[in-house]
């Protein structure tokens, strides 16, 4: 569907144009005539999909069309990370360039100063705030900020806030808007906590689900098994075994990020990591590097796992096994994009297997076990079916169902 069919203003096509986007993405086709038509809408779908312009087109669109109070904050967009707080704003930006939409992104880190130009905005009114929910949080107790106006609110990755703990703060920032308003939540998968949310901020919403979620066939996986202590080195052999251009390592802890990068950077390595202890300067410093490809390899926690957007990785490495399979979709979906060819490891702890093999189970596949090279002595042995027997009553109990004639 060509962009021009959603009738968009024409000071919003120029930025469309100037983006370089051409035709709307299956997730854009279908959020975008639903926010028009003012419904509000739960949304599964993942970074990558197009979602961010799904909803920032239809909020501009409404905002250079429709009345509103210009001192007055009236769209609000709720993210779960100053990176992606920041990566929406840039494609805000950009698409709302010819127009006269103002934006601010308020997401923390920073000094006093950024805190002030943040209040002085807040305070005088600003079309579309996107923020993250403690830094908004903080401004709100001030008393200085009024949402009495909001006309759009859109939660993304709305999974992941709850996972961090957020559901009590957004609850707070919701309290402070008004009923009338449009309500948009994305999120990947759809545990309870999420319907409940669903049911206490949406209106009657339209359900949009782009589906997902088996990474790109054109990405080689393969794992190692091995003890705690081959971890690192095997890293470093790994990243010796062929030139890489650009090497994404996920770590489940910040300690790892921490110790991983110590030992790269002692061995030489042009590395640099990323992690919610280090200043906000230096994690969009190493993220810019590593976007433009002055930094070879980046070292992050789930941080970087979902909704950042970087071009041409030609290898994942999860230094741990990530908790759950969505969260391997989206580690591993960092490499290969844009069709592009690459390869994922995942290495797996002894302790990690079972957690693994559940993976396996949601891929649908078992990933390739390579072997560990001999220099690094005796690996774990892969865990066999007979393996996992002494848990079998426990599970059993669990999962029968008498009335099922197949169980
Ligand atoms: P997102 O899923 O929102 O993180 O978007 C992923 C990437 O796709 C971003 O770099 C967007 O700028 C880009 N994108 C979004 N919509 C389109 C489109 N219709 N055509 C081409 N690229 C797009």
């Amino acid at each position: 569907m060509d962009f021009h069919e959603f009738g968009f203003d024409d000071s919003l096509m120029d930025g469309i144009d100037a983006m370089g986007y051409e035709t709307a993405t299956p997730v854009q086709e279908q959020v975008i005539p639903l926010l028009l038509q003012g419904r509000d809408i739960i949304a599964f779908a993942q970074t990558g999909t197009g979602k961010t312009a799904s909803f920032l087109l239809p909020i501009i669109e409404k905002l250079i069309t429709e009345p509103h109070d210009k001192h007055k904050i009236n769209a609000m967009v709720i993210v779960p990370t100053r990176e992606l707080a920041i990566q929406i704003s840039q494609v805000l930006e950009g698409i709302s360039y010819f127009t006269p939409v103002s934006s601010i992104a308020v997401y923390g880190g920073g000094d006093g100063n950024l805190f002030n130009a943040e209040k002085k905005a807040l305070t005088s009114g600003v079309d579309i705030v996107i923020c993250t929910p403690g830094r908004m949080i903080s401004h709100l107790k001030m008393g200085y900020v009024k949402l009495d106006k909001l006309r759009y609110l859109v939660l993304d990755e709305a999974d992941r806030m709850l996972d961090m703990g957020f559901y009590d703060d957004i609850m707070g920032m919701v309290a402070h808007m008004p009923a009338g308003r449009q309500n948009l939540m994305f999120s990947a998968t759809m545990p309870p906590q999420i319907r409940k949310l669903a049911n206490t901020i949406l209106k009657n919403p339209a359900e949009v689900t782009i589906a997902i979620s088996k990474p790109p066939e054109q990405i080689v996986q393969a794992a190692y098994i091995v003890y705690d202590a081959q971890k690192i080195p095997l890293v470093k052999y790994v990243l010796g075994q062929k030139q890489f251009d650009s090497v994404l390592i996920f770590c489940s802890s910040k300690q790892n990020v921490k110790q991983l990068t110590e030992e790269l950077k002692r061995a030489k390595f042009a590395v640099e990591q990323i992690h919610s202890d280090l200043e906000q300067s230096k994690r969009e410093q190493a993220l810019i590097d590593f976007k433009n490809k002055r930094l070879k390899i980046l070292v992050a926690t789930d941080i970087l796992s979902r909704g950042i957007d970087i071009e041409d990785i030609d290898l994942v490495i999860n230094y741990d096994v990530p908790n759950d399979g969505e969260d391997y979709v989206h580690r591993i979906g960092r490499t290969a994009r844009a069709a592009t060819e690459g390869t994922a490891y995942t290495f797996i702890a002894d302790k990690e297997q079972g957690k693994f093999q559940r993976i396996e189970k949601l891929l649908g596949h078992p990933v390739n076990k390579l072997p560990v090279p001999e220099e690094f002595g005796p690996a774990p042995e892969l865990w066999t079916p007979s393996d996992k027997r002494p848990k079998k009553k426990k599970y059993q109990k669990f999962k029968r169902k008498p009335n099922n004639p197949q169980s």
